[in-house]
């Protein structure tokens, strides 16, 4: 059971986020596709990035952090919340995903530091995508 707030990076500070993650997403024709469009602006401006961050949270606790999410590689839509959107842009979509880009190992549950990381990996896309 997750709460609204439950980020899993409550009791820990957020990890830092290599520089070289960005430089990889940014070479990768596929990933640096993916911007927000005028309605995830939109919507990011009106609900505020705290409350889109509880989202992801929610997200990421049902759709990403099990050791078999249901529908794995297919559980993130295109489109529809700014969210979506930032984890293909961050290639945290799903767990064949995490593993190539972000080293965390297929079939096993996240825990509250992997949610933290992957949490702050979307954070940070949202917050440089802004104007
Ligand atoms: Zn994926």
């Amino acid at each position: 059971m997750t709460g609204p707030g439950d980020t899993g990076a409550d009791d820990s500070p957020p990890p830092p986020i290599p520089d070289a993650l960005w430089q990889a997403l940014a070479r990768s024709a596929f990933r640096a596709r993916f911007h927000l469009d005028a309605k995830d602006r939109a919507y990011l401006d009106d609900r505020g990035l705290p409350t889109i961050m509880e989202h992801a949270a929610d997200f990421i606790a049902r759709r990403l952090a099990p050791a078999k999410p249901a529908r794995d590689g297919r559980q993130t839509p295109w489109r529809g919340h700014p969210v979506f959107v930032a984890q293909h842009a961050t290639a945290t979509c799903c767990r064949g995903c995490l593993e190539k880009w972000h080293g965390f190992a297929k079939g096993q549950a996240l825990d509250s530091t992997g949610r933290a990381y992957v949490l702050t990996v979307i954070r940070t896309w949202l917050e440089r995508e802004r104007p």
